[in-house]
């Protein structure tokens, strides 16, 4: 069901240079989407566009920075032009640098508002009439179980922000579903990618014993399809839905019982698509 809908659709993923978001590139390249992989770092969006396109896919790299509004406007410019037009936006490019409300600046909290919260707004702004033009627009946000489910100390800003984009989704779905255009999120829990082993080993054990049935951590991979094997986020009729991370992590967890594997997940694994 999944290869059937994504087969030449254009679709951008911002944040898609490495972590969660080059895992979600990865599965719509493989079902023959277009991708658009989106980032600051050039060099880094084109070496995993390369990836994808070296294991059979379409795709090519954009530099953009989602806190800057003339950014987001070339970016979705470049996949009208590159890819025919956009039908998909993941906006799901975020920051969590982990500081505690003493001792966070102001300037701090700016920069993770600017960009998790402010470069979604940006980014679906941006995408707004190419997805309309589209006729069956999507978009996917990248929110968290942090701020709407949970909360972690260093994370007051970055938990707000996850929660913020809840309450865009739930106005932006109502703007937007005249023109087709749906809005979702998911809410992952932990997944290992570079921005969180940046956090440093003790908050990665911490994390790790913390899951009941004892197994790894997911990766962006694992996460993503296991997501994506039940077809969800691309229900024609389903908008205003955020897919709770506590379940996926117990499908991955199912998943991960079933096939008897115990190995710790590694970002190092081979990319296969
Ligand atoms: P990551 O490994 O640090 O990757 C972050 C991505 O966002 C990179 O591609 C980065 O590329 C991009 N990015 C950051 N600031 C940007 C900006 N201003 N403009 C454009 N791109 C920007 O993080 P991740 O763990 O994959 O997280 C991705 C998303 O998942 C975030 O929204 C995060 O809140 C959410 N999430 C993660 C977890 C987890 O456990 N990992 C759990 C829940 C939710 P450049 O630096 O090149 O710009």
């Amino acid at each position: 069901m999944l290869a059937e809908s994504l087969k030449g659709k254009s679709v951008i993923v911002t944040g898609a240079n490495k972590g969660i978001g080059k895992g979600i590139a990865r599965v719509f390249a493989r079902h023959g989407a277009k991708v658009l992989v989106v980032g600051r770092d050039l060099e880094a969006a084109e070496a995993t566009a390369r990836e994808l396109v070296a294991a059979g896919g379409t795709a090519s790299g954009f530099s953009a920075d989602v806190t800057r509004l003339e950014d987001m406007e070339e970016m979705a410019k470049a996949a009208a032009e590159r890819h025919g037009g956009i039908d998909v936006l993941c906006a799901n490019a975020g920051i969590f640098p982990q500081v505690r409300m003493e001792d966070m600046s102001p300037e701090t909290w700016d920069e993770v508002m600017a960009t998790n919260l402010k470069g979604t707004f940006l980014s679906v702004k941006a995408c707004i009439p190419y997805l309309r033009k589209s006729g069956e627009g999507r978009i996917v946000i990248t929110s968290s179980i942090t701020g709407p489910t949970t909360g972690f100390p260093g994370w007051t800003h970055y938990g707000a922000t996850k929660a913020g984009q809840l309450g865009f989704m739930r106005t932006a779905c109502m703007e937007l579903a005249k023109d087709r255009i749906t809005v979702n999120a998911v809410l992952p829990g932990n997944i290992v990618t570079e921005g969180l082993q940046a956090l440093g080993p003790e908050y990665m054990k911490g994390m790790a014993a913390a899951v009941p049935l004892g197994t790894p951590l997911p990766t962006p991979r694992q996460q993503v399809e296991v997501g994506g094997s039940e077809g969800e986020g691309v229900q024609p009729h389903m908008t205003r839905t955020a897919l709770d991370g506590s379940r996926q992590h117990a499908s991955h967890h199912l998943v991960h019982l079933r096939a008897g594997t115990q190995q710790p997940p590694s970002l190092e694994a081979p990319l296969r698509g």
